[in-house]
């Protein structure tokens, strides 16, 4: 024996699942006459350690592992049955992404193209301003002064 195999864990004992009866069953990890080198196996149940079928055949007889197995039977196939509706939740979702990322495609388009439109607006008016705009010069410009000073001598005695 090779210390490797000294050192080695326990195998997790799982239990098989039967398609003809739709269950989950115990089944032997040897099968019978088995003659080749046994890893120790290792049920969840209550960590009962088992290397022989002897070992194994007793142990499944146990109250404990009988209400393990029907729990683990009860709980996968619930976790199936929501592995399914995650799937299909899922497909959906990534249905829903598509669109919404289509849409946002089609939105930065015309977004585009709305801002190009926009410019070539801009760009016109302003041709049309400039056109318009008469050469000022700075005297031409109109002077405004602030009316709104104090007047002192308006005020009533
Ligand atoms: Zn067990």
């Amino acid at each position: 024996m090779t210390e490797n195999q000294l050192i080695a864990e326990p195998i997790k004992y799982e239990p098989y699942f039967n398609p003809d009866t739709n269950q989950y069953n115990d089944k032997c990890p040897w099968k019978k006459h088995f003659r080749g080198t046994r890893k120790e196996y290792k049920c969840p149940c209550n960590s009962f350690m088992f290397i022989t079928t002897q070992q194994f055949n007793q142990h499944i007889k146990r109250g404990v592992h009988k209400k393990w197995l029907a729990n683990y039977d009860k709980e996968t196939k619930e976790m199936r049955v929501q592995e399914k509706e995650l799937r299909i939740e899922n497909s959906k979702l990534k249905k829903q992404v598509k669109k919404y990322e289509k849409e946002i495609k089609n939105y930065i388009e015309e977004k585009k193209r709305d801002n190009l439109l926009i410019k070539l607006l801009e760009e016109k008016l302003e041709e049309r301003v400039k056109k318009q705009e008469k050469p000022t010069t700075e005297a031409e410009q109109d002077t405004f002064y602030d009316t709104n000073e104090s007047n002192e001598s308006n005020e009533i005695d």
